[in-house]
């Protein structure tokens, strides 16, 4: 393939009060043995989100280039991401790709560097391989047209975690807003394009029935439901607290939501249990944690 994009890192530069720290990936696929998950490769064309979820443990992960109190205020695009796929597109043969676990591929700098863009290109030559695009923006829309020609082998996940944008403005606050998040899946779905609506993390809920009605109608084919992880005396913890949220953490909780969503969906149509994701109280380690999710559905 003809690289787009220079191979030379261009400087650090700051785009909306956003450190944009382009790079030089020496990998992009990032195996997951675990069966569980659903999926063999997980693929990251950035390094850091802008949407910066105040819940998100990928703050912690052992390759950010900054401190965990930045997360949010940098990015680093990885420039040769479609470049380095396509070299290594042999391994994608029969396999699943989930873009992404540790970023959110439509996240606003994609406007500018198209590189999840670029990524799926790539994979719409690997006709064996099924692709799962992961995200919490109505950016995706911009590649409707892509997203279609991969025919019944491509899912758009689109994650609303509550059915209330005032508590997506305390959590996450730089990401899209709830409406906007059920519209894209109206506009994806309409088009023919599969799509789970991601309850994850799991966050307060202001009418569960309602909500998993919502999520139906939006023409979704499948939903599911992942709690919220901690990380060893997680901060989020405290604003759990100062908001009377801490029912998010019970798993009482979770199954009642579990239950409203299997009650709107048909039985064709039946909500994956996802695998309960440990809670753990502030205090307690975190074992390392190979991606966003339990599963995807
Ligand atoms: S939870 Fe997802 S969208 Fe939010 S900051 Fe983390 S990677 Fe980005």
């Amino acid at each position: 393939m003809t690289p787009l994009l220079p191979s030379v890192e261009p400087p650090p530069t700051l785009f909306k009060d956003l450190l944009v720290e382009p790079e030089e990936s020496r990998s992009i696929l990032r195996p997951q043995r675990d069966e569980r998950y659903g999926f063999g490769f997980a693929l990251s064309p950035y390094r850091g989100c802008s949407h910066g979820c105040r819940y998100c443990y990928v703050r912690e992960y052992p390759n950010a280039l900054h401190r965990p109190e930045d997360w949010g205020g940098w990015v680093a695009p990885k420039l040769n991401a479609p470049e380095l796929l396509w070299s290594q597109r042999h391994r994608l043969h029969e396999q699943r790709v989930f873009m992404a676990s540790a970023t959110d591929p439509y996240q606003p700098l994609e406007r500018q560097y198209r590189l999840s863009r670029r990524c799926l290109e790539v994979l719409l030559l690997c006709p064996t391989t099924e692709v799962i695009v992961h995200t919490r923006s109505p950016l995706v829309l911009q590649d409707l047209d892509l997203l279609k020609a991969f025919g019944d082998r491509l899912t758009v996940g689109l994650s609303i975690p509550t059915d209330d944008d005032t508590v997506r403005q305390t959590v996450e606050p730089r990401a899209p807003a709830i409406p906007s998040r059920w519209a894209a899946a109206e506009r994806l779905a309409s088009a023919g394009i599969p799509v789970t609506i991601g309850v994850a993390p799991l966050l307060a809920v202001h009418d569960p029935q309602a909500f998993a009605r919502r999520a139906r109608a939006s023409g979704a084919t499948g939903a599911w439901v992942g709690r919220l992880r901690l990380l060893n005396q997680d901060p989020f913890y405290k604003l759990l607290a100062d908001y009377g949220w801490l029912k998010v953490l019970d798993p009482d909780y979770a199954e009642e939501i579990r239950t409203a969503f299997q009650a709107a969906f048909p039985a064709r149509r039946r909500i994956r249990e996802a695998k309960a994701a440990p809670v753990l109280p502030p205090a307690v380690a975190m074992p390392s944690q190979p991606g966003l999710f339990d599963r995807v559905g």
